[in-house]
């Protein structure tokens, strides 16, 4: 095997490196967060406010050199802190977010704790107990917050790599994510994982007809959106008993649509204060299944007056379908009949460009300060969707495609990794039990002095060898 056809690819570290940088602000967002967390136990239980801890031992070294010493998990405390009770000190200082810090601090007196934060920083490491106090001081929903914009703050920051100098090679090990919904190395990760896990399976059904459901309703604002989203859940779920037959809409035929599965996959976009969630679906269908011929034109069909879209009739059947759910009223046909127009909704060939719009991750917006450019989200929005999006499901299965299961490592390429890693360590020279040295790179640094070496992993092998496997 050449080192070159299971490399890292170069492109893919540059657009993460590139992300990185974006997710400062989603930090930032979750310390506000935790700011106003805290105000609100202040204001219902203010004898929580004097941590007990005792904190008069050794005088504080300067802070100022903590600071400068700081780990990339302190610089990310320090964020949550600096919301807490300090001015920010960063010097890539966001004017957005001092302006919305400022509104905070206008709006409590947080001077009193000032002193006892900036040593409880300070004291960080060697006076662990007094930093996992007030780790303790925190109800669980705080702690969620603040481990969020800890773990966030240091997300894909560091990489492991074991190093063959002979050979010239890198062999990444690991690197440390925080899963987090809003975290732009982890959508990436998440799009690209699901992507393993899905097409395979949907694969199978080689013969299946597949379609691309789209189905929307009318924007919501802030306060409705979770419930909002709960109903599309609730809604799609009746629809697909109507398709499978489990309870057939009298004097329809939706029931023998020749239905087999669904993926369904939940989007929520938005613009200032208007949100609009909407259902993504990969619908399989018997190999006969027809859309039918698009013939209809409705108040959907038009964009800026002009006609660019018909619709069939099943369409049609569906928006109808889609109103009545959302609407909480009854489907049968009479009102279907009597419903002038139902709910925007599309169904098209699936094609494999719609595998990217199904598994993505389900909000755009990764906390950019440019209002202008789509990646523009400001804290009211960040807010709305944590809360809106809480333990939600963003990609659930039907039918054939119920309970994907992750994509299985593959133990037969086992070996020809052990392989090729023994092969790696003879070039060293490393005996039997000796290791080669680890070392860690943030991503940035692995693009900037990469050099003559060749970045390689495991799970890029895998890969390597399924695709040769299946060819
Ligand atoms: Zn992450």
């Amino acid at each position: 095997m050449d080192f070159k056809d299971i490399q890292l690819d170069f492109k893919y570290l540059n657009d993460v490196a590139t992300a990185i940088e974006f997710n400062e602000h989603i930090v930032d967002y979750y310390a506000v967060l935790l700011a106003e967390l805290v105000e609100n136990k202040r204001q219902v239980a203010p004898a929580a406010e004097q941590p007990s801890t005792a904190l008069e031992a050794p005088p504080p070294p300067d802070f100022e050199d903590d600071f400068v010493l700081a780990t990339p998990e302190q610089v990310a405390e320090f964020r949550v802190l600096q919301s807490m009770g300090y001015e920010r000190r960063s010097t890539k200082q966001d004017e957005r977010l001092k302006q919305i810090l400022q509104d905070y601090e206008n709006r409590i007196d947080r001077r009193e704790h000032y002193e006892q934060k900036k040593m409880l920083l300070a004291h960080r490491g060697r006076y662990g107990q007094a930093v996992h106090k007030m780790d303790f001081d925190l109800n669980k929903e705080q702690k969620v917050v603040f481990r969020k914009a800890e773990s966030m703050g240091t997300c894909n920051k560091r990489w492991y790599l074991d190093v063959y100098e002979k050979s010239g090679v890198l062999d990444f090990k690991k690197t440390n994510l925080c899963k987090d919904k809003f975290c732009n190395n982890c959508k990436r990760v998440m799009q690209a994982t699901r992507m393993d896990r899905f097409i395979p399976e949907i694969d199978k059904f080689r013969d299946a007809k597949k379609i691309h459901l789209v189905l929307t309703s009318p924007n919501v604002e802030r306060h409705n959106l979770k419930e909002n989203i709960k109903q599309q859940f609730n809604a799609f779920a009746k629809l697909i008993g109507y398709l499978k037959a489990k309870k057939p809409i009298k004097g329809l035929d939706i029931h023998k649509w020749g239905y087999m599965g669904a993926v369904r996959s939940l989007e929520v976009t938005y613009k200032g204060d208007s949100y609009h969630p909407h259902l993504h679906v990969l619908l399989m269908f018997e190999d006969d299944f027809d859309i039918g011929p698009k013939t209809v034109v409705n108040a959907f069909s038009k964009k800026f007056g002009d006609v660019k879209r018909k619709f069939s009739e099943r369409e049609i059947l569906v928006q109808k379908i889609w109103y009545l759910l959302m609407n909480n009223e009854r489907v049968n046909k009479k009102n279907i009949d009597s419903l002038q127009r139902g709910y925007s909704c599309m169904m098209d060939e699936f094609r494999d460009g719609d595998y990217h719009e199904l598994f993505k991750y389900m909000t755009k917006g990764n906390g950019s300060p440019h209002p202008d450019t789509d990646a523009y989200m400001t804290y009211d929005n960040f807010k709305t969707l944590y809360y809106a999006l809480l333990s939600v499901r963003q990609i659930q299965g039907y039918g054939v495609l119920f309970g994907i299961q992750e994509v299985e490592i593959d133990d037969r390429f086992d070996e020809v990794y052990a392989d090729m890693v023994s092969w790696l360590r003879q070039q060293e020279g490393l005996q039997d039990g000796e290791n080669p040295e680890t070392v860690w790179k943030t991503v940035r640094g692995l693009i900037d002095d990469i050099g003559e070496y060749r970045v390689i992993s495991r799970k890029r092998v895998y890969k390597y060898l399924r695709q040769l496997y299946h060819e």
